[in-house]
């Protein structure tokens, strides 16, 4: 069996809005405006950099309108400079070239943005994303952007298989979970800390806390039934006692979990939990 490991360190990188109404993000749940952050997460691992997410397109920051047209008035995208992707990873230090591999939670535009980035890194997708994504039904087709999906292009991607979780480096730190339903390929990650201490994040198995807390989906979810699934399993992980988990749009969780800073330990997830 392999040794285990854990995480060196994390970080939640500072992340740019989108505001919407509530009834896009839980089914019934119209008559109120969110504004939800669009997060990537940067993993260090022994083994290199792992990027959770790459976000809202660097070009889009101090001008939505000029790289996402008329998406950006219509989510009102709110995306200072000093939140672009590729800035913050060079500020702790590191090169874009750094990260190693690249983990996509789904291909919806809010989370291949950087993609660009890291065309020399190994990717992770789950199996049927990319597919989809290039000739997804009606009501979704507008999540997909075409430029990203470009960049998607010339990635070597892994494709995991639905229903499959899958072990990274073979020592359970970090474990892609296999979320299906809002898309094909919809994936998680979860993090085990030095001391035990683990940590899911959704990627959009659930926009808001009240999707797993309910057990509802939202309008735009491709499969409605596999989408109930993933939320049944966030729901149960979630009730362990050393399991945190983090719904990656939900501005709560947001401000709760990078209280103390971008960098997310177990101390830091602990000190929420008391
Ligand atoms: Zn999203």
């Amino acid at each position: 069996m392999s040794r285990s490991r854990s995480v060196r360190r994390m970080w939640a990188l500072d992340a740019p809005t989108i505001t919407v109404d509530k009834s896009i993000l839980l089914l019934g749940g119209g008559g109120e405006t969110v504004t939800l952050p669009a997060p990537c997460f940067l993993v260090e691992h022994d083994e290199g950099l792992v990027l959770f997410d790459t976000g809202l397109a660097s070009e889009a920051a101090g001008d939505p309108a000029a790289a996402y047209g008329p998406l950006a008035a219509m989510f009102e995208m709110t995306f200072p400079e000093e939140c672009r992707l590729d800035r913050q990873i060079e500020a702790l230090g590191f090169r874009t070239t750094d990260v190693k591999r690249v983990v996509l939670s789904h291909a919806h535009f809010d989370h291949t943005g950087g993609l660009h980035h890291f065309t020399h890194a190994e990717g992770f997708v789950g199996s049927g994303e990319l597919r989809y994504a290039h000739n997804a039904d009606p009501h979704t087709a507008g999540f997909f952007r075409s430029k990203d999906l470009e960049a998607a292009g010339r990635i070597k991607w892994n494709e995991l298989p639905a229903g499959y979780d899958h072990d990274m480096f073979g020592d359970g730190s970090v474990t892609l979970l296999s979320l299906p339903g809002h898309t094909p390929g919809a994936l998680g990650l979860q993090l085990r800390f030095e001391d035990g201490h683990t940590l899911i994040l959704t990627g959009d198995a659930a926009h808001l806390r009240e999707n797993i807390g309910h057990t509802v989906g939202m309008p735009f979810d491709a499969d409605v039934v596999r989408k109930l699934d993933s939320l049944r399993k966030l729901k149960l992980l979630g009730t362990r006692p050393d399991v945190t988990v983090w719904v990656n749009h939900d501005p709560q969780d947001w401000a709760t979990l990078r209280a103390t800073g971008n960098e997310i330990t177990a101390a830091s997830l602990y000190a929420v939990r008391s």
